[in-house]
């Protein structure tokens, strides 16, 4: 930890610890607070905010019912809607990149421009038999990916949902798309024991397994979830330098019964970062509840106190997870030639108190309150200034939440 300014020049980071050169346009006097990297949420679906407690204590079965009956009636302008709930939600808690996976991208890419979040976008590809998309959806999220390419906010890339839903064919040509079109992968993977036996049955492989031997793994692909891993397919996951996206409160919401083996996932090599999932199953996109949870839970699964230390929390949240988006040169960490992505957290804030220097990182970790966020910046520019959106109007963002809200909720199976 550093004490001292932050210089931010062109939206990049130029200088730490000192005032740097000259004059400057504009001067925040940050006394008081702590500046913390943006939090990188690696693994949502923004767009989902609309159903908030829709199918909440139900397993993931009857939480998939619920939501595929609610799904058949989503149209664009609702997915708009709720990215835009969604992604106000991220930056009020000081997330500043996601990673998102879901259809109508396009619409969450208009809410990441109007408020001004780092969007990765992830198009879901499923078989063609089995979607609801018009057309094909491999070559849907080719046409995404061609039209968001050049945005500064939005990084499209295209988005497997699951072996349940994908063949082996879809897996090889979103492949195909991703490394001729330079972008990530993102996919659901072994997040339930019913999907991993399902697939073996199906196939005689567990699905790590299975995508190696179809030539699917590989870097620059994020797989969320991870929780049901032998030792075999740790090791082809760090092999392969596919990264993880560990989601503990959906997991443990959802019953999913495992642990997702993240101290055996970094021994071996392998990147992990953190993952809200969707408010439907979590039910919040706040990366400080997820940095708790993810630490108490692997602490008392193993019998070991000091596994997943503060620091290495704060790191999943922030520069493990700009390592699972390949832009650990860019973003993650308050670094000089970075991406000026930050928040202000309130030192006098109940939940940072004693604001100690040596146990900022600790309150960060275990104990902020989101409501200490006082002001977020994405790329040096403003987005969240004293609890309040810049770029966009919380009183609206809700009103039209809130219609489109009704229209599902009245179609939700009872
Ligand atoms: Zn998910």
């Amino acid at each position: 930890m550093v004490r001292g300014d932050l210089r931010v020049e062109g939206g990049r980071i130029s200088s730490v610890g000192d005032g740097g050169n000259g004059p400057a346009d504009e001067v925040v006097d940050a006394s008081g607070f702590a500046i913390v990297p943006g939090f990188v949420n690696a693994h949502t679906h923004v767009a989902m905010n609309l159903l908030r407690g829709i199918a909440d204590d139900r397993d993931l079965a009857g939480f998939l019912e619920t939501l595929f009956a609610v799904d058949a009636h989503r149209t664009e302008a609702d997915v708009e809607a709720g990215a835009r709930a969604g992604v106000a939600e991220m930056l009020l808690s000081g997330t500043t990149s996601f990673l998102d996976l879901y259809y109508f991208e396009d619409a969450v890419a208009r809410a990441v421009e109007a408020l001004g979040i780092r969007g990765f976008l992830g198009w879901a590809v499923l078989d063609p038999e089995l979607t609801t998309q018009k057309g094909v959806p491999v070559d849907n999220a080719r046409r995404f990916i061609e039209r968001w390419k050049d945005h500064p906010l939005v990084s499209p890339l295209v988005a497997p949902q699951g072996v349940y839903v994908c063949g082996k064919e879809t897996w090889l040509r979103a492949k195909e798309v991703a490394e001729k079109e330079g972008t990530l992968l993102h996919y659901h993977l072994s997040e339930t024991r019913r999907e991993v036996h399902e697939h073996q049955d199906k196939t005689g492989r567990r699905p790590v397994v299975w995508l190696e031997e179809i030539g699917f793994l590989g870097p620059r692909s994020v797989a969320a979830h991870g929780v049901w891993l032998t030792g075999e397919e740790i090791d082809l996951i760090a092999r392969r330098s596919v990264g993880v996206a560990h989601c503990p409160s959906s997991n443990l919401k959802l019953a999913s019964g495992g642990v997702a083996p993240v101290v055996e996932l970094r021994a071996a090599g392998a990147t992990v970062g953190l993952g809200t999932d969707s408010v439907a199953s979590n039910n919040s996109l706040s990366m400080l509840r997820e940095m708790h949870l993810a630490g108490l839970v692997q602490k008392n699964q193993r019998w070991d106190a000091s596994v997943l230390s503060a620091q290495e929390l704060l790191d999943l949240a922030t520069l493990d997870g700009a390592r699972l988006l390949g832009r650990s040169h860019d973003l993650g960490s308050l670094e000089v030639g970075k991406q000026a992505d930050f928040s202000l957290f309130r030192l006098d804030h109940p939940t940072l108190f004693p604001a100690r220097p040596e146990a900022v990182v600790s309150h960060l970790a275990y104990s902020a309150s989101e409501e200490a966020v006082d002001s977020v910046y994405v790329a040096g520019v403003p987005v969240v200034r004293h609890r309040s959106l810049v770029q966009g109007d919380w009183t609206q963002v809700r009103r039209n939440g809130e219609a489109a809200a009704d229209a599902l909720w009245s179609s939700r199976p009872k």
